[in-house]
This record gives C-alpha cells, structure tokens and sequence, in this order.
C-alpha cells in the first residue's frame, strides 16, 4: 500500500488560479463573441528585449559547436550571471554579499516553495494575509502550524511583527496581491524582532523593479542585521520578462543560522548548497546568458522602458479607479492595483459580475486569504490597449 503525504488532503480543492482560468473558459465557450480582457493572472504580456534575445542567441550558437558547448553547469549558477547580480542589484546598493551567497534557479515559486525542505516541521511560521499563496501552500504541504498576520486598510496591507513567537516569517514587499510595500521602518522593525526571536525571515522581492520611490528598501540587506536573519528571493520573471524562460535567485547569506534538535548552530546556505545541488541540476545555460544581458547597459535601458509600460497601465488602472470612487492601494511602486468591490460585494461576487458585465477578468482577493475577502486585484501586465479598454469600460458601467 502506498501511503502519501496527508497534508496534502488539507489544501484548499485547486489552485485559484486554475479556478480562474476555468471560470474565465466556461464564460468563453458559453458567450465565443464576447471580448474578455484579462487582468488577473500575473504573467507579463511584453515581449523579452533585445539586448536578452541577442545574448540568447549568441548562446545558441556556441552551444552547437563542441568549442563552446556548455553541457552541465554549475548548479548555483554561473559566475558570469551571479557576478552582475551582486554589482547591479547589492553592491551599487552598499551591500556586500560573495558569490557563493547567490544560488541562480528556475524561478522564485520553486525557490519560496522548496526552502521549506531544508527547514525543520516543527517551526512556527508567520505569513501576511493577503498574501502569494505559495507560502501557505507549501506549509500545509510539509504539515507545519501556520499563524496569519492580517492586515488591512488600517495598516495599508503591511504586515507587521506580531506580539507572539514564530520561527519563521514570510514577507512579500512590494506585495502581491496588495501592492503595498514595507518602508525601510518597517522592515528594520521585522529585522529587529528576527533577531530578538531568534526567527527567519523569507523576504520575496519579486517585485522589486517596480519600486520607484528611492527611500524604500529595494533589498532587505539594506537593513542592518538581515544579513544575519533574512534569505531573500528575487526573480527575472517580472523584472525582465522571464515569466516563460524562467530565471531567478536566492540569496542565502552566510550568516544565516538554523539549529537541529540538539541546538547545533547550522548555516543555512550550506544546507541550501547541499538541498540546491542534490536537486536541481542548474539553469540552462542559454537562459542564464539571457539574464546577465538585463545587466548590459543597453539591456537596463530596454528592461526600464518595459517596466515603465507596466508603472504606466497601474497608473492608468489606479487614476481610473479613484476617480470612480473605488477604494484602491498599490499600482505605484508595483504592478498591482488593490481595489474594495463596490457596495460590500465579495471578492467572487465581483470577479462574477466583471466577467459577465465587464467581460474582464480579475482575481478575487480573498484568494489570497481572508483578509482578501471582499477586495480585488487588477494587474498592469496587460497590453496599453487592452488596458485603456478595460478602464473605459468601468467608467461605462460603474461612472454612470
Ligand atoms: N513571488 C511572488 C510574490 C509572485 O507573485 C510570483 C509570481 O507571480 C512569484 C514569486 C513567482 O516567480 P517566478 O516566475 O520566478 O517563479
């Protein structure tokens, strides 16, 4: 008899996003003319650059001649691609981290969701709600006791430390779903009890270049002491359209501890390096030269002027949006505008009335925890066409 995990039997029935998905299809086979407009997955819309297809393109080429094939590589990644991490996104920023701290993976889900193994069942953990579903997911996945840390209007959807103990701590800045974005007061406060509690902090950053705002933290490692209690997640996805060629990063400082049962310290980038390398065999070498392109200087202009695209669809969203009265948050230093369903409707109600009204796809917020319920997240990843389409057709149904 095979027995499986029986955490599994206590995730929530699918995956909201599939739930989406097949709405958004059974609306479609049911009305073929009508012209749906999708703003609810987070997946990009704009196309990868130049400078990312050359690079990409010279790969291919050296990987059909034996002089410069390049067959396995190094798991963490190759040092071409972690070299220009470390100077663009931590050394230009004053931070200090050695190549051996950054582990190059196929993406920030599998990198948030596949932490947890190297971390013990036993351990409290601390996730905002609303908050990216992965986190909660891949702790009822491995059976650990979750606590929510709610937020709302009154905090602006920022979490912050609560008055009890967990071991560790996810942290989604800029948010998704929310938007919201933890100042540097914030997160030095997260830090602060990090240390205090002896907790880990999981910091997703992978929204981070759409922060615009300079006094805003853009790494957690620009607060004093996260070096000793953060592991940070970035990825290419959002940053330079690398949602369907799937490029990230972790970063796992040295000086980052967890302790076994008999409080043995353990650095957890050696327990990574080991997770990291029995695995997972690397990230094509082809996609890994794309990436280090985004580092280019012509490869940061044509990545700033995608995401400009991007800041100027949430700004059209979130104009749009107040104007007709809608409570709404983020959409200014991330992609995604927060909105309160009209007239206490929710999140479902509203998902349902946009698609058969609007024809317009959203995500309901209370997929993304309880706190979501009775909010809305539009994305900005959409085309400026579709998304000045959608905007005109609020004003019609909701400025009347
Ligand atoms: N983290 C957050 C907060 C996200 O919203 C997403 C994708 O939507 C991811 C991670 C996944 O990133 P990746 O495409 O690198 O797996």
């Amino acid at each position: 008899m095979v027995l499986i995990n029986d955490n599994y039997t206590k995730l929530a029935e699918s995956y909201l996003f599939s739930t989406v998905a097949k709405k958004r299809e059974e609306y479609r086979a049911a009305h073929p003319q009508a012209e749906i407009i999708n703003m609810g997955i987070g997946d990009v819309t704009q196309p990868l650059c130049p400078a990312v297809i050359a690079a990409m393109q010279q790969a291919v080429t050296e990987m059909g001649e034996a002089a410069t094939f390049h067959g396995y590589g190094p798991e963490q990644g190759y040092d071409f691609l972690k070299d220009a991490i470390l100077q663009h996104d931590y050394l230009s920023r004053g931070v200090n981290l050695t190549a051996d701290e950054i582990f190059i993976s196929d993406g920030s889900k599998s990198d948030t969701g596949n932490i947890g193994d190297i971390l013990g069942q036993a351990n409290i953990v601390a996730i905002p709600d609303p908050v990216y579903p992965v986190y909660v997911d891949t702790n009822i996945m491995a059976g650990r006791t979750i606590k929510m840390l709610p937020t709302g209007e009154e905090n602006g959807f920022c979490a912050l430390p609560p008055d009890f103990h967990a071991d560790i701590v996810y942290l989604c800045s800029p948010n998704n779903p929310t938007g919201s974005v933890l100042n540097r007061e914030q997160l030095t406060a997260w830090v602060e009890y990090a240390l205090r509690e002896n907790a880990l902090l999981l910091f997703d950053a992978a929204y981070k270049a759409f922060i615009t705002d300079d006094s805003l933290p853009q790494t957690i490692y620009e607060i004093p002491g996260a070096e000793k209690c953060a592991i940070e997640f970035c990825s290419f996805s959002k940053t330079a359209g690398f949602t369907g060629t799937r490029c990230a990063f972790a970063v796992v400082p040295k000086g980052v501890m967890g302790h076994t049962a008999d409080g043995e310290s353990v650095s957890l980038n050696a327990l990574w390096n080991r997770r990291h390398t029995t695995k997972f065999n690397g990230t094509p070498y082809i996609v890994q030269k794309g990436a280090a392109a985004i580092y280019s200087e012509e490869g940061q202009k044509q990545v700033q002027a995608t995401i400009n695209i991007y800041r100027e669809n949430a700004k059209i969203i979130k104009d749009t949006l107040s104007e007709l009265g809608f409570f709404c948050i983020g959409g200014e230093n991330s992609p995604y505008v927060w909105l309160k369903a009209p007239n206490g409707m929710a999140s479902w109600d509203f998902f349902d009335l946009l698609l058969t009204e609007l024809n317009i796809v959203g995500t309901p917020g209370s997929g993304f925890g309880q706190m979501g319920e009775g909010y809305f997240r539009l994305t900005a990843f959409g085309s400026r066409e579709n998304t000045v389409k959608a905007m005109e057709r609020f004003r019609n149904y909701f400025g009347k």
